[in-house]
């Protein structure tokens, strides 16, 4: 694989509303590649990893950077919102603490100035921050076709390294996570070897809790296998039961044993699995607060 700084050609189309991006999404299949805030693209670009003969940049399509939330439909994410301005939303830092986290660890503040939470989420790196913070918090990846719309489920996004749910005639319009009770709480943590790297490893949490007893969790790893991925055993282990300092060690042990990590340039498999099981603990602790 080479790496220039010099783009190969392609043709770049701006289309000026949804409608026109899914024609010619339609039109040009996987002869095209999309274009939100292009901090993965320009790089997948450089490195000759994509050669898209079209680039659909979505740049022009107004009010697509909306981030709401309502006490009915939860929170939803525009496919041009970005980092930063999630970063920005107080709703989203004191409901989804887990997203709001990823988003604030997401590279350097250019990049997050840039960077979209839904080109995060369609980008699907084992180490995308906000794949692991929102696979813990559940929802689902909206997307649009000429056909119409579809939701997908987060839980069933991720299917394999570089591998999504989506069609190459689909593009994403929006996140959907859905309403937090007032007694959830989650966190996100990563560990990395200077702060603006990717995730060595990072853990994710969403927690329903009455006193110390957890009555529902969802949890998440990145970086640990070829997708995001939940760690159903360690959730079946939380679920129903009062968080101890003996249940917090089992849970790390489970998580150590359940993750299948690789060796690359940021870090080996055994060092992965090894700090996997703490920084479950840790983000687990987090979240309760203890
Ligand atoms: C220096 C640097 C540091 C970084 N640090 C981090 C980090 O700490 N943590 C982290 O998780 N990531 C990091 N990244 C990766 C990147 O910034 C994020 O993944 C970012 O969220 C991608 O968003 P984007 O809008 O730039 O996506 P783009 O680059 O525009 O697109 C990313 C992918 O999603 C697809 N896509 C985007 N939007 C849509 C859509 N609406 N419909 C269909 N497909 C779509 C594109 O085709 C592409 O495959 C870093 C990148 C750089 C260059």
């Amino acid at each position: 694989m080479s790496n220039s700084r010099i783009l190969p050609e392609f043709e770049l189309l701006a289309p000026k509303t949804m409608s026109e991006a899914v024609d010619m999404a339609a039109r040009y299949g996987d002869r095209a590649t999309v274009l939100a805030g292009g901090t993965d693209v320009i790089i997948m670009l450089e490195k000759n990893a994509v050669k898209p003969e079209y680039v659909i940049a979505l740049g022009e399509i107004p009010d697509l950077d909306y981030i709401t939330y309502s006490k009915a439909d939860g929170l939803t994410i525009g496919a041009l919102a970005t980092a930063y301005q999630l970063v920005q939303d107080k709703k989203v830092k004191k409901k989804y603490p887990a997203l709001w986290q990823a988003a604030a660890s997401l590279g350097s503040p250019q990049i997050r100035n840039a960077a979209t939470i839904v080109g995060n989420i369609l980008r699907a790196s084992p180490s995308g921050d906000c794949c692991c913070a929102m696979l813990a918090l559940g929802g689902s990846v909206v997307l649009e076709s000429t056909s119409g719309r579809r939701e997908v489920s987060i839980d069933d996004f991720f299917i394999d390294y570089g591998k999504i749910e989506r069609r190459e005639d689909e593009i994403a319009v929006e996140l959907k996570l859905p309403p937090v009770e007032d007694a959830s709480t989650s966190a996100f943590l990563r560990m990395t070897r200077m702060t603006f790297d990717l995730s060595k490893v990072s853990a994710a949490v969403s927690l329903q809790m009455s006193g110390k007893k957890c009555k529902a969790v969802r949890m998440a790893m990145g970086a640990v296998a070829p997708t995001a991925i939940r760690i159903k055993k360690a959730e079946t282990m939380l679920e129903g039961v009062t968080i101890t300092e003996k249940l917090l060690s089992d849970v790390a042990a489970t998580v150590s044993r359940q993750v299948k990590p690789i060796d690359d340039v940021r870090s080996t498999a055994d060092y992965r699995r090894e700090v996997s099981g703490v920084l479950a603990k840790r983000v687990i602790k987090a979240a309760c607060n203890v």
